[in-house]
C-alpha cells in the first residue's frame, strides 16, 4: 500500500531541495538579523491562526507547513538572536549550533544511556565543563533543559548526601532540613525546594549588601538560630551572577563556612560560570571550584542554542547515589550495546533525552573557551560603557552597581509616577524593534535592566539604546506635559 510503508519521503530528491532551502534562508535570517527588527507583536490574525487548526488528520507536502513557519513563526519569534534584545538573560545562538541541531536531529540518539559514541560526546563536554568551573576527575554531570533543573538536581543530591540514600525510600517525611540562600537568589531554587518536597519554609532567604552578595554575618546567625531550634542546616546555595544585577556571593567565604558547618555548597552560575572563561573575570569567581555543585547554563552567555543547561557535582558518588537506578529493563551488560557502566540516567531524573552535547560540543570545539571567554568579557566592557553613558546623562540614573554584564537604570527626567513611566518606555521600546530590555524591581523602584549577553551587541547598539530610552522617555514626558496644561 503506497503510504503506509513508512514515514521517510515518496520522493526524497524533492524533499532534499526543501532542506537545501531551509538550511539558506536560516543563513540568509541570521546573517541579516541586525537589519531586522528586534521583536514584534503577532498580529492577530496570526495568533487566531494558531488557536483554530485542528489535528491535521490527512498527510500534506511538508513545503505547506514550512511556508507557515516563514510566515507565522519566523517574524514572531523572541528576538533574542538580535544584537539588541537585553531583555532577561537569553543567548544569542550561533550558525554553527544551529547546524549541530541539524546534525542531532538527523542521529536521534537516545542519550538515556547505553554504549554509543553520542553518551561519550557528553561525558567529554561534561569533563570540559568540570576543568571550566575547577572541579577535579572525580566530579560527574549531566546535561540538562536549564539551570532550574540543574538546581533541583543540585538540592536533591544535597539532600541525599546529607541523609544517606535511604531518604530515597522513606523520603523527607517532617524532615527538620533547611537550606540557605541570598535573596537574590534565582526563584528557581525556591522552587527546587518546593519541588524536593522539602517546602520553601524550609529555605531561608539572606538579606543582601548594597553590591547584592548575600550578608555572611547574617548567614552565620540564621544557621545558629535553626541549630539551636533544633533544625537541621544541610544545603547552602551561593549564586554567582545574580539575576537582577549580576551580583557574585562570596563564593571562598561561603565554601570555608560550609566546610565548618558540613553544610553542602551548591553554586547557581547560571550566567556566571562562563565567566571562568576568560582571565580577566576569573578571578570574581574564586571559591566556585570549592563547591560540592554547580549549576549553569550553556545556553545563556555560552550562546549554545535552547536548552543546554549542566549541573557539576564535585564527588560523582552522591550523584550516583541521588538517582542510580537498577530496574531490570535498564541491566547493564558486559559486551555490547547495554554496556557501559554510569549511564547518564543514573545521574538525574530523565530517562529518554535527547542529543543536547553535540551543539555544545561543536561549539566549543569550533570557537574555543579562549574566543568564548573573550566575548563574555567584552559583554562586560559593554556594560562598563553603558554604565558610564548612564552616569554621564543626567536624564538618566543608575540604580545597581556593575559587576557582571547587567546594567539597571532609569530614565528620571518626568513627573508622575516613574515606574509607571519607566515600564511604558520599555513597552514603548521592545514595540518599535529596536531594543528588548526587560524590567526589574531595586529596591523598591522599577528598573530598566538591560543584560548584555549577545555575542552580535557591539557598542553602536549600546548607544541607539540609550539614545532610545532618551527620546522616548522625553517624548512621554512631554506628552504628559501637554496633557497636564490641556
Ligand atoms: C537564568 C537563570 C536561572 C534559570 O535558568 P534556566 O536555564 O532559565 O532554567 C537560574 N538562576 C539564575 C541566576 C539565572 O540567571
Amino acid at each position: 500500500m503506497r503510504g503506509m510503508d513508512d514515514l521517510d519521503p515518496d520522493d526524497w530528491a524533492s524533499l532534499r531541495a526543501l532542506g537545501h532551502r531551509m538550511l539558506d534562508d536560516m543563513f540568509d535570517h541570521l546573517q541579516s538579523v541586525r537589519e531586522q527588527p528586534v521583536w514584534q507583536p503577532m498580529p492577530t490574525a496570526v495568533r487566531h491562526s494558531w488557536e483554530q487548526e485542528r489535528l491535521p488528520r490527512a498527510p500534506r507536502d511538508p513545503a505547506a507547513a514550512y511556508a507557515a513557519f516563514r510566515s507565522r513563526v519566523l517574524p514572531y519569534a523572541t528576538g533574542n538572536l538580535h544584537p539588541r534584545f537585553m531583555g532577561w538573560v537569553h543567548g544569542g545562538g550561533t550558525p554553527v549550533g544551529m547546524l549541530a541541531e541539524l546534525l542531532a536531529g538527523g542521529l536521534n540518539a537516545n542519550c538515556g544511556g547505553r554504549d554509543h559514541a553520542p553518551i561519550a560526546v557528553e561525558r567529554q563536554v561534561i569533563a570540559w565543563a568540570a576543568e571550566m568551573v575547577g572541579f577535579p576527575d572525580t566530579a560527574s554531570g549531566l546535561l540538562v533543559t536549564g539551570t532550574s533543573i540543574a538546581n533541583l538536581i543540585g538540592v536533591l543530591v544535597a539532600r541525599t548526601a546529607a541523609c544517606g540514600a535511604s531518604v530515597r525510600q522513606t523520603g523527607v517525611g517532617r524532615s527538620p532540613l533547611v537550606a540557605y540562600a541570598s535573596a537574590a537568589a534565582h526563584g528557581c531554587i525556591v522552587r527546587a525546594m518546593d519541588m524536593a518536597g522539602l517546602g520553601t519554609d524550609a529555605l531561608r532567604l539572606i538579606p543582601t549588601d548594597a553590591a547584592g552578595r548575600m550578608r555572611l554575618p547574617l548567614l552565620r546567625d540564621a544557621i545558629a538560630r535553626d541549630e539551636a531550634a533544633g533544625c537541621r542546616p544541610f544545603l547552602l546555595v551561593g549564586t554567582a551572577g545574580s539575576v537582577d544585577i549580576g551580583a557574585i556571593d562570596p563564593l571562598e567565604a561561603l565554601a570555608d563556612l560550609a566546610q565548618e558547618t558540613g553544610l553542602w555548597l551548591h553554586v547557581d552560575a547560571a550566567f556566571g560560570a562562563m565567566a571562568a572563561l576568560s582571565p580577566r573575570l576569573r578571578p570574581l569567581l574564586a571559591g566556585l571550584e570549592r563547591a560540592d555543585s554547580v549549576a549553569f547554563d550553556f545556553h545563556k552567555w555560552g550562546q549554545v542554542p535552547y536548552d543546554a543547561g549542566c549541573i557539576l557535582v564535585r564527588e560523582a558518588a552522591h550523584q550516583l547515589a541521588t538517582f542510580g537506578t537498577d530496574a531490570a529493563y535498564l541491566r547493564r551488560t558486559a559486551r555490547g550495546l547495554a554496556g557501559g557502566e554510569t549511564w547518564p540516567c543514573d545521574l538525574g531524573p530523565d530517562l529518554s533525552r535527547g542529543f543536547r552535547a553535540l551543539k555544545v560540543w561543536m561549539t566549543l570545539r569550533t570557537h574555543g573557551a579562549d574566543r568564548i571567554g573573550a566575548m563574555v568579557e567584552r559583554s562586560c566592557e559593554l556594560a562598563q560603557m553603558m554604565a558610564a553613558r548612564i552616569d554621564r546623562e543626567p536624564a538618566l540614573e543608575r540604580l545597581a552597581p556593575v559587576a557582571l554584564n547587567i546594567v539597571c537604570f532609569r530614565f528620571v527626567a518626568g513627573t508622575g509616577d516613574l515606574d509607571q513611566l519607566n515600564a511604558e518606555i520599555v513597552a514603548d521600546l521592545q514595540e518599535s524593534g529596536i531594543a528588548a530590555p526587560s524590567t526589574t524591581t531595586i529596591d523598591g523602584r522599577l528598573a530598566i535592566r538591560a543584560a548584555l549577553v549577545n555575542h552580535r551587541t557591539r557598542v553602536e547598539d549600546v548607544e541607539r539604546v540609550i539614545d532610545a530610552v532618551l527620546s522616548m522617555g522625553q517624548a512621554r514626558a512631554h506628552k504628559a506635559q501637554r496633557d497636564n496644561a490641556a
